[in-house]
């Protein structure tokens, strides 16, 4: 549970990354979410939105952050099937890139793209954070929604994506936290989710501000909104409910986490960030 500092730039930080979301692609495609592959966020316990309504509003929530509006720039950092990409580029006018290490993501998105009548604003491809095929400050903003966490050198790709900010654009990053360092009972647990979603490490608060810090990013806000989130793990677990995956499946281990995931949530030491940096 380690980060990697010798982690390479010019192939995906971990070669299982892409089979991971070619995994997800398939299940979360299918299932609730409907392409978004990320937490919902609710208000509050009264709120009665459904998973895959407050999916979307994490999404909004990240495109309130970004000043995009037509004519702007924006890149989306690990795409999945381009969900919120689309979404984005819908609600404000702006072009969007959106990359990830998935060739199946790409293939999806490109298809929600031409269905979606963006094609001309959007566009998807395969491509590592740590090594991104973009100029330097060609972007006026960028966001990251649950890719962080699997990239083995968070300050590598937080300096490759500042290289393509513009200055004074901002980066919104949403992600599990890790709030404190966990142990016994609990770390095996964090452990077993983060080889089911195949992360090397859930970010610490410490760990992302001091990787920001290198990257040349100030720290503008930085929320710990796991309270608002955590209703999405008992979700999964539920929508995952008939599955019964056989030991030799290649996905058990997915499949078996989304059981324990509402106890991986329920931990206290569990939380989300939702931050927004700037390219000064
Ligand atoms: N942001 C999307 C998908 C989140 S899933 C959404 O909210 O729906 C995580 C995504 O990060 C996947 O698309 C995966 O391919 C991508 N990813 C993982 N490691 C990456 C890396 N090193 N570079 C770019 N994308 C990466």
């Amino acid at each position: 549970m380690t980060n990697d500092p010798s982690a390479h730039h010019t192939v995906p930080s971990s070669p299982d990354d892409g089979r991971l979301y070619d995994e997800q692609t398939e299940s979360a495609d299918g299932a609730a979410v409907d392409g978004n592959i990320h937490v919902g966020y609710w208000d509050s316990a009264a709120d009665d939105r459904s998973l895959d309504q407050a999916t979307d509003r994490l999404t909004d929530l990240v495109a309130g952050r970004l000043a995009a509006a037509p004519g702007r720039r924006l890149l989306d950092v690990g795409c999945g099937t381009g969900r919120p990409a689309l979404r984005i580029a819908r609600a404000t006018g702006a072009r969007v890139s959106g990359i990830s290490v998935s060739e199946p993501d790409i293939d999806l998105a490109r298809t929600r793209a031409d269905a979606s009548a963006l094609a001309d604003r959007v566009d998807f491809r395969y491509a590592d954070a740590c090594a991104l095929p973009f100029e330097s400050a060609s972007f006026d903003g960028a966001w990251a929604i649950e890719s962080m966490m699997h990239i083995s050198d968070r300050a590598a790709a937080l300096t490759e994506i500042a290289r393509t900010l513009r200055p004074g654009s901002p980066l919104v990053i949403t992600d599990v936290l890790l709030r404190s360092p966990v142990t016994g009972e609990a770390a095996e647990t964090v452990c077993q989710t983060c080889r089911a979603f195949q992360s090397p490490s859930f970010p610490g608060p410490e760990e992302l501000r001091t990787a920001l810090g290198r990257a040349g990013l100030e720290v503008v806000e930085f929320n710990d909104i796991g309270e608002q989130v955590q209703r999405t793990y008992q979700a999964f677990a539920d929508a995952f409910d008939g599955v019964a995956p056989s030991v030799d499946d290649p996905h058990y281990e997915f499949f078996n986490s989304t059981r324990s995931l509402p106890r991986f949530g329920a931990l206290p030491q569990i939380g989300y960030v939702f931050l927004v940096a700037r390219r000064p």
